[in-house]
């Protein structure tokens, strides 16, 4: 059979060309049609003597106990056309989501770039700094707008390839890089980009406002935050020299009392003139474009496939 089904992927169907040994395993493959287990036979090139080569295609076989003919029914009824296989993938998906929504923040938790962090506190940190308050509700709503993160799946898989091309010398690897490489070289990592995407997804679709503020904090390292304190310190550096004398001690006090708003300010009037207004979207867009990485990362990184099984074993008790 060219499909089976994954049971721990919430009824997922799985294209044996595209299976691995090591992925099969750990995802309870079943037939679509009887739901006895089902295992993996990758396919490969036959060479006659006379030259000729045959390609056999990978497939999915029952376990002889099935019987002959009990095995041809299966066959003969799981023949799917690509279009049903992804009407169904897509139901799948939804029944998946189900089983972890409620739990996101539990599941965030377990990520190893959060653990050991004293969450709460560093957040809270985090967000009682006015100029990194403006910058995360900017991202936050960056992550809200479709139309700047329309494809996450595609993104993710972007940037894992990215990352994978460009790994780090082992002697100048931090714990970070070192649990991001595993992840990458991790055999589920396929399966791990999609419920990654799916989630990331629902979040910055349905979370409220404080939510996703609290989820882009999460996300931010201290040489993120490092970074978008130096570029906004920059600005403000550079609005304080351009303004007219008067002004300058005015915003330095601003800047004391309620930093939030000189960005604002700055941010109002950047617009005037067209390359400071790109320059500043730029440069806005690529610590957001970091910082959504680092989110994929902490997405990537939480152990999915381990608490699905616990839900579905639970499902099934
Ligand atoms: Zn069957």
């Amino acid at each position: 059979m060219k499909y089976a089904k994954s049971i721990l992927l919430a009824g997922e169907y799985i294209d044996a060309e595209t299976a691995t040994y090591d992925d099969y395993k750990d995802l309870l493959m079943t037939c679509p049609c009887c739901e006895s287990p089902v295992f993996l036979c990758k396919g490969f090139d036959r060479h006659y003597k006379s030259g000729k080569v045959v390609k056999i295609l990978s497939t999915w076989k029952h376990y002889s106990d099935r019987g002959v003919e009990g095995i041809a029914e299966c066959e003969a009824r799981s023949q799917y056309r690509p279009q049903d296989v992804e009407q169904r993938n897509t139901v799948a998906r939804k029944q998946r989501f189900k089983l972890y929504r409620t739990r996101l923040w539990d599941l965030i938790a377990l990520s190893p770039f959060v653990k050991g962090l004293e969450t709460e506190k560093h957040i809270r940190t985090l967000l009682e700094d006015g100029v990194t308050h403006w910058f995360v509700n900017r991202a936050s709503k960056c992550f809200r707008d479709e139309r700047i993160f329309p494809d996450i799946y595609s993104e993710i898989d972007m940037r894992c390839n990215h990352a994978l091309n460009n790994i780090p010398k082992k002697d100048k690897l931090s714990t970070y890089d070192e649990a991001l490489i595993a992840i990458l070289r991790d055999s589920n990592l396929e399966y791990r980009k999609q419920i990654a995407a799916e989630a990331m997804k629902f979040c910055f679709r349905n979370y409220s406002g404080n939510d996703l503020k609290k989820l882009t904090a999460f996300a931010m390292p201290e040489t993120l935050h490092k970074d978008i304190l130096r570029w906004t310190e920059y600005l403000i550096e550079g609005l304080i020299e351009d303004a007219p004398l008067r002004i300058q001690s005015e915003i330095i006090e601003m800047y004391n009392s309620t930093p939030g708003k000189v960005m604002e300010l700055i941010e109002g009037s950047v617009g005037g003139n067209e390359i400071t207004k790109n320059k500043f979207a730029n440069a806005l867009s690529g610590l957001v474009h970091d910082l959504f990485g680092n989110m994929a990362g902490l997405f990537l990184s939480i152990p999915w496939l381990e608490e699905l099984k616990k839900s579905s074993s639970k499902l099934r008790d």
